[in-house]
């Protein structure tokens, strides 16, 4: 994974936005990875499991991961770590300037991503949360606390990962060409060198496969894991999953849930995709004929490209929307992502 850490990104500067980025795995390294290089906001603070580290004029990402895959936490980043069981709760006491968070964090069980949320209204803080949740049921649970984070001053932006997040916000454009939308077509292939590297990602996935669930799938030891992925040679092979591409775009207007489904293929013993991740958006146009809008991502672009690319792009329309006293829940199919530079 390559780090870029220009100096000026150690500098404050009073334009920049101050990012929190929960969960510190595979989706929380490459987030400060990718915040690394920005000009327009700039990582605050990082929390795992078992600790957090916040800095007032920002944190190095190399240091966070070399302590984080060194000691197990980036509570070890002195001077700026801090251990404990119950770090994002600890953080938020500090009442540390922060004005928007990426939560890359495991959803499991399948309500922990909303419990954690409710800890921030609880808390009083205000600003832009940001989530690459992937299950209909996890955005419905957010879905339903909009009011809720209307009233404390939250703009939270919900599925603005790749899928759910790009690829159905890119569903959403394509629909734009038709009258009506028969089916929306979603297909991914990833691929990652070890699964270690994506714990939750993974348990998740398997989550997915017949004869699975959230809790079963939570429950597995990592020997188990290993076992099942032995069995298939590495390879997850999902259909008709449950995501929160159907709700989203059914909330966005623009066809009903039944119509969208999302598959995909997880080699989890190479890097290289098995297929090219794409979405395919089925209509009849005004004048009658029906058609296909399709959208491919490159190959070269990894999973962790594809989410957190459109997180922090989310994060920052969120931010504008903040800002000027907009509040609640949205989805990645009713806003256009910025481009952070
Ligand atoms: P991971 O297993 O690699 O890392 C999870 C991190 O969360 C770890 O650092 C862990 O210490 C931390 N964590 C766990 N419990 C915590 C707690 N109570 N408090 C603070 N930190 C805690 O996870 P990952 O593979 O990077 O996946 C993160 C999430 O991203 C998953 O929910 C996954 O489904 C989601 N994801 C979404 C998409 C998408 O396209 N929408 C794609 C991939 C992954």
């Amino acid at each position: 994974m390559a780090i870029v850490l220009g100096k000026s990104k150690l500098t404050m500067n009073a334009k920049q936005a101050r990012i929190g980025v929960l969960g510190f795995g595979g989706l929380g390294q490459a987030a400060a990875c990718v915040l690394a290089p920005k000009s327009e906001m700039i990582l605050v603070a990082a929390a795992d499991k078992a600790g957090f580290a916040y800095a007032n004029d920002g944190l190095a990402a190399k240091e966070c991961i070399e302590n984080y895959q060194a000691r197990g936490s980036v509570g070890y980043f002195e001077p700026f770590g801090t251990l404990s069981n119950h770090s994002i709760e600890d953080l938020l006491d500090g009442n540390h300037q922060v004005d928007g968070y990426f939560l890359a964090l495991p959803n499991l069980p399948n309500d922990f991503i909303p419990s954690v949320t409710k800890q921030f209204i609880q808390a009083g803080w205000r600003g832009v949360l940001v989530d690459a949740i992937k299950r209909t049921t996890a955005v419905e649970q957010l879905l339903a606390m909009g009011e809720e984070l209307r009233a404390a001053g939250i703009t939270y932006m919900t599925g603005c990962g790749a899928t759910p997040g790009l690829l159905t916000a890119a569903a959403a454009l394509a629909a734009q060409s038709y009258a009506e939308v028969h089916q929306v077509e979603i297909t991914f292939g990833v691929g990652i060198a070890n699964w270690e590297a994506y714990r939750a990602t993974v348990r998740e996935d398997i989550g997915h496969m017949p004869g699975y669930s959230v809790d079963v799938a939570r429950a597995m030891t990592d020997a188990e894991v290993e076992a099942l992925l032995d069995k298939t040679n590495g390879i997850l092979k999902l259909e008709n999953m449950e995501h929160a591409d159907d709700v989203m775009l059914e909330l966005a207007g623009i066809c009903g849930r039944d119509r969208v489904t999302v598959g995909g293929i997880v080699d989890t013993r190479n890097p290289k995709k098995p297929l090219s991740t794409n979405v395919k958006v089925t209509g009849r146009t005004f004048e009658g004929k029906i058609s296909t809008h399709t959208f491919t991502l490159g190959d070269e672009t990894s999973m962790a490209a594809n989410v957190c690319g459109p997180a922090f792009g989310y994060l920052k329309a969120g931010m504008q929307l903040h800002q000027r006293g907009i509040h609640g829940i949205f989805t990645a199919a009713e806003v256009m992502p910025k481009f952070v530079k």
